[in-house]
């Protein structure tokens, strides 16, 4: 790589060592694009041109993801629900895939305010980078919105995230689940860790950043659910609903579980992919 290779034998040759990766040429190109200030649509336009002396952080992203490093802990951010978040290894990257989550707070929201207009409560539990609370606040700005995690360092992110894309500060709490959570909520949304331990070594051993605080749910990945279920329960109103997301082979045992604390109407929301992702319930109302 010097200053005759064009934009595209960079990219190519970059994208070789990202061997890990199910998507290295977009890959290269974000990592690219970023380094040099340009958006990613300007530099593919300029694919068959001379690049310059490329800037020596560029390097250093390449190394990084080619060690298994997320694009998004990189770039320091990542698009979630079409806003901006502030990402590094204090809490787990937003997936897409858990957008379905907000959708659902959303629809479940909408119905719940019908009962209390103007003022729901909602709260998110295990919110590290907050990109669940902080879209739902941005959705609905009439709701209020809080927070927690028991990470004091992903709440920081949290703080940072809620700041830049809603101006104002979120009520966050640290809180191991919903422990030191007090109030009542019309909606309990939570993303909670849900790997099993043995996944959680792998994904850490093939590089993963992330916190394993974030992605441990212990040995089948629904140690921590029973509990978040009955704690949501507690502080749930009649009638209101609670949101949970797992992977899509958990989801039968979580609605057992939902069933047993006493949910009523118990659902599944499906993911990008078509895979079931999100469980809900609702709370008797007497
Ligand atoms: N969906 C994430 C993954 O598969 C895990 C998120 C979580 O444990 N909450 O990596």
């Amino acid at each position: 790589m010097n200053t005759v290779s064009t934009y595209r034998e960079i990219l190519n040759a970059v994208s070789e060592s990202f061997s890990g990766s199910e998507t290295p040429f977009l890959d290269a190109c974000l990592l690219l694009a970023h380094s040099l200030g340009l958006s990613r649509e300007s530099l593919l336009a300029r694919l068959p041109e001379q690049a310059p002396p490329l800037p020596a952080g560029f390097y250093e992203a390449v190394r990084r993801r080619s060690e298994g490093e997320s694009i998004a802990y990189i770039l320091g951010k990542k698009e979630f629900f079409g806003r901006e978040f502030i990402v590094d290894s204090r809490v787990l990257v937003p997936r897409p895939d858990t957008e379905i989550l907000v959708v659902a707070a959303l629809e479940c929201g909408d119905l719940a305010e019908r009962d209390h207009p103007g003022r729901l409560a909602v709260h998110d539990a295990c919110t590290g980078s907050g990109a669940v609370a902080v879209s739902i606040a941005a959705e609905r700005p009439g709701w209020t919105v809080s927070a927690s995690d028991i990470s004091e360092a992903a709440l920081e992110v949290a703080r940072a995230n809620a700041t830049k894309l809603l101006g104002k500060p979120l009520l966050l709490r640290v809180s191991n689940l919903l422990g030191a959570v007090q109030g009542t909520f019309g909606i309990i949304t939570a993303n909670p860790p849900y790997v099993p331990s043995h996944e959680t070594d792998a994904l850490l051993r093939q590089g993963w950043k992330e916190p394993r605080l974030a992605l441990d749910g212990g040995i089948d990945g629904l140690s921590l659910i029973p509990e978040l279920i009955s704690q949501a329960y507690r502080l749930l109103e009649p009638g209101g609903f609670l949101l949970v997301e797992t992977d899509s082979l958990q989801v039968p045992a979580v609605c057992a579980m939902f069933e047993k604390a006493g949910f009523v109407a118990i659902f599944v929301k499906r993911d990008l992919a078509g895979r079931d992702r999100v469980t809900g319930g609702r709370k008797p109302r007497a």
